[in-house]
């Protein structure tokens, strides 16, 4: 027989179970061991990075400049290439006509790559190095965590200065676009660091020359007053990243190396 008390009981009992689950299911880790908290499931990012990309793809015109639209599915292809299996199927990449430097990723398997980004990179590796960042950020569930682990003011903070920031219109509102639905916003510092480490074995694997990193992210740094959206207010200073790299080069050489060896250079005519 129920009474009202053992109803309460149970209740109680089925609340606290639920919330165990949720935090459990809330816990891991990225893919260099650092503890994450995740609330949302992956499908339920994907669809909001898709929403985002559709949203992005209605402001901005698509790149009909055929020649960097080919070396950036060339070299987006190597590098998606030795994702693991599983996460190697459903990318789609979009070169976008803009000028602005800047590139991202979101979840759901989406690169946008504006234009400008050929302003910085000057060669495949250089671009790889962009791409591969920002395959890692996917691949290491960023969006989800800042998701899950930001408020809502914070995200509108700051959209506001990286925003302002960014300069051009459509970085502008394509950033906008994405806060509103919480996945293309700033990323912290540590997931910046990862993003770096995990994108440099990524292009080194994919047989592009990870020395060509540092370069590249001088390059960005001389961008000053127009620093790309995706790398305003939060990424670590020249300095910073370029130990980053450094100490993770070694390693990356290795992958380099192995790439090599198997003949795995890409040839993206650039
Ligand atoms: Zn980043």
């Amino acid at each position: 027989m129920f009474t009202a008390g053992t109803l309460a009981v149970r209740i109680t009992l089925l609340a606290a179970a639920l919330a165990v689950s949720a935090t459990l299911a809330a816990c891991g880790t990225s893919p260099t061991g650092r503890p994450q908290i995740k609330f949302k499931s992956e499908d339920e990012m994907a669809a909001m990075g898709e929403q985002s990309f559709q949203q992005i793809r209605a402001q901005t015109p698509a790149s009909r400049d055929q020649q960097a639209t080919a070396i950036v599915n060339c070299v987006a292809t190597a590098i998606i290439g030795q994702l693991p299996v599983k996460q190697r199927f459903g990318w789609e990449v979009v070169v976008f006509d803009s000028n602005q430097v800047n590139a991202f990723a979101l979840p759901g398997r989406k690169i946008g790559v504006f234009e400008g980004i050929f302003r910085v990179a000057r060669n495949q590796d250089q671009l790889a190095t962009v791409i591969g960042h920002e395959v890692a950020h996917v691949i290491a569930q960023h969006a989800n965590e800042r998701v899950s682990t930001s408020t809502a003011a914070g995200f509108g903070a700051q959209a506001v200065s990286a925003g302002g920031g960014a300069g051009g219109a459509a970085a502008g509102a394509a950033l906008g676009v994405g806060l509103q639905y919480g996945v293309l916003m700033p990323f912290n510092r540590k997931q910046e660091t990862e993003a770096d480490v995990l994108g440099l074995d990524l292009m080194a694997k994919a047989g592009f020359d990870p020395r060509q990193s540092l370069p590249l992210w001088e390059n960005m740094e001389r961008q000053t007053g127009e620093k790309p959206a995706e790398f305003v207010s939060t990424h670590p200073s020249g300095e910073t990243r370029s130990l980053n790299l450094n100490n993770q080069l070694p390693i990356a050489l290795e992958f380099y190396e192995e790439a090599k060896k198997s003949q795995l250079i890409p040839d993206c005519g650039f």
